[in-house]
């Protein structure tokens, strides 16, 4: 466990969250997004922990952008960034929602809302259904609907989902926070009219490593090599590798790697009443003092 490392990015993430919140997207492609976010990133000496994330209204998570993705922000979007930095494979994971219509500032203040007082119970022991309770009260007492099957993590060196969940409902059972470990909390939250919930898209535009084992494809093998050495076990886009292989030829490896379970491809997830969805979020560790928000300014 490398606190340094984590603070570090932590820093970075930060500094690039809030160079994100200040400025004006409209207009802009979430191509232009995502590279200039990922700049930021690295310009700092940083990595990238994963594509950034622009998940547009309904969309609550995991949409990147294509090469070249001309889908443009509009004045009436609501825009989740979420985005990663690591160091040494220790990991940074933050977000912000952007909008510049006035109609979802209380929705986007109610994320905020609801992950400011989650940070404000954070020690070591404490549960995290009781985070769950904490940010679902939150958000119902604004008048909105926490995402019930959307949730923070424990996060591990190059490893972002490490196997515990941090609700954002209230739930049975759970575990308690482990001092010098490294967690997120990501409050999802949508309108009155929402279905509190996600489901699976059509859309794939983030893959992951699954398995290092060769599948007898040279130029396949090739691919499965240079995602091991440039992003481990860490997620990935098109956009990452189109550098090195041609875009048509780039996807017709990854389908190969995807058939052969080497690769995971992960779905965007829409709210399933296709309401509009907000989040915040933010790495902490629980520290013998109290706790370190990694990524608060
Ligand atoms: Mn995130
Ligand atoms: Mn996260």
């Amino acid at each position: 466990m490398q606190i340094g490392d984590y603070v570090r990015a932590g820093k970075i993430a930060a500094e690039v969250r809030e160079m994100v919140r200040a400025k004006d997207w409209v207009g802009k492609t979430v191509y232009d997004i995502c590279e200039e976010v990922e700049r930021e990133i690295k310009k700092r000496g940083a990595n990238c922990a994963f594509p950034v994330n622009t998940s547009i209204n309904e969309i609550a998570a995991h949409y990147t952008a294509e090469p070249n993705d001309p889908i443009t922000i509009k004045d009436t979007d609501l825009v989740k960034i979420d985005l990663g930095a690591q160091i040494n494979g220790y990991i940074a994971d933050t977000a912000v929602t952007v909008c510049y219509d006035a109609q979802y500032d209380a929705l986007v203040q109610s994320a905020e809302e609801a992950l400011g007082n989650a940070m404000s119970m954070i020690k070591a022991g404490v549960k995290a259904s009781d985070i769950g309770r904490t940010i679902e009260t939150t958000i119902k007492q604004m008048g909105f609907k926490p995402i019930a099957n959307l949730s923070g993590h424990s996060l591990e060196q190059y490893t972002i989902h490490a196997g515990k969940s941090i609700p954002n409902i209230w739930s049975i059972g759970g575990f308690s926070l482990s001092e010098n470990s490294a967690y997120a909390c990501e409050p999802f939250v949508t309108t009155e009219q929402g279905g509190g919930f996600v489901r699976n898209g059509q859309i794939k535009n983030i893959f992951a490593l699954n398995s290092r084992k060769k599948i007898k494809n040279e130029e396949a093998d090739r691919l499965l090599d240079f995602i091991w050495e440039n992003f481990n076990m860490l997620p990935f886009a098109l956009r990452w590798i189109t550098k090195e292989w041609e875009e048509k030829k780039a996807r017709e490896l990854l389908e190969i790697l995807i058939k052969k379970k080497a690769i995971q491809a992960y779905p965007i997830l829409i709210e399933v009443n296709e309401q509009r969805v907000a989040q915040a979020e933010h790495t902490f560790i629980p520290v013998e003092e109290g706790v370190t928000v990694t990524t608060r300014i």
